[in-house]
């Protein structure tokens, strides 16, 4: 703090805030900032270097980033919320002050069935398309009843017969979390799609007593009568 909250110091009202280096006596002299603020500026500058940076490696498949879900319609209209892969609801006018400083990636999905149309980034990251356009899609583990969100999920291959050589499609991929992983791998559960593109889990046939279906915990709207995606017919961007 004493460095990065000294007075002319990651000033926001600054044309270009100084974070590197000592700041002119001019901009130490029209910093009009209370001690307080100047602490709060310096904790956002630092934490804002820090997202993105290539030393906090990956985890699970994508750089260590924020991934949040909007429908294009709240975007344009600039009301209403957006989703982020923990969970997060987050106002949208929030979403689009933050996203001045992101690298865009955005994904369109069919606005009747949910699949995925298209993915477009100004970034690019080696085989990362298809794991983000499960957080958007799934937003969490797609097991029935289970609150895993997006962040705490691994890419489950939804096909029983992907290992029998059938094609990595995103239309096979879906998310589940270790722990619901581990029931398909060993404990006789099995998953489809179904045609609307939702991930259907089996009970193994010894034990018909388990509940199966899909998971709507990450989809409130589909309990809602379908006044948001993607029931909306606007598409879904993230
Ligand atoms: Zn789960």
């Amino acid at each position: 703090m004493a460095k990065y909250a000294a007075p002319g110091m990651c000033n926001p009202a600054d044309e270009s805030p100084t974070v590197l280096g000592e700041p002119t006596d001019e901009v130490i002299g029209g910093d009009q900032r209370s001690y307080g603020q100047r602490q709060h500026d310096a904790l956002t500058a630092l934490l804002r270097g820090a997202l993105g940076d290539p030393k906090f490696g990956q985890h699970h498949g994508l750089p260590v980033t924020v991934i949040v879900s909007a429908t294009l319609q709240d975007l344009q209209n600039q009301t209403g919320h957006a989703v982020t892969a923990a969970g997060t609801v987050i106002p949208i006018p929030e979403l689009i002050r933050l996203s001045a400083h992101a690298y865009h990636y955005l994904a369109l999905f069919d606005g009747v069935n949910g699949r995925a149309l298209w993915l477009g980034r100004t970034k690019r990251i080696a085989s990362a398309d298809q794991r983000i356009i499960l957080h958007s899609k799934d937003r969490g583990c797609t097991r029935p009843g289970c609150d895993a969100p997006g962040y705490h999920s691994e890419v489950h291959h939804a096909a029983r017969d992907w290992k029998h050589g059938g094609a990595t499609d995103i239309d096979d991929l879906t998310l589940a979390c270790g722990p619901d992983n581990q029931l398909v791998e060993t404990g006789g559960w099995t998953t489809r799609k179904r045609p609307d593109g939702a991930t259907e889990w089996i009970p193994p046939p010894d034990l018909p007593m388990l509940r199966g279906g899909t998971n709507d915990f990450h989809h409130p709207e589909r309990l809602l009568g379908g006044a948001s995606p993607p029931d909306d017919g606007g598409g879904e961007a993230a």
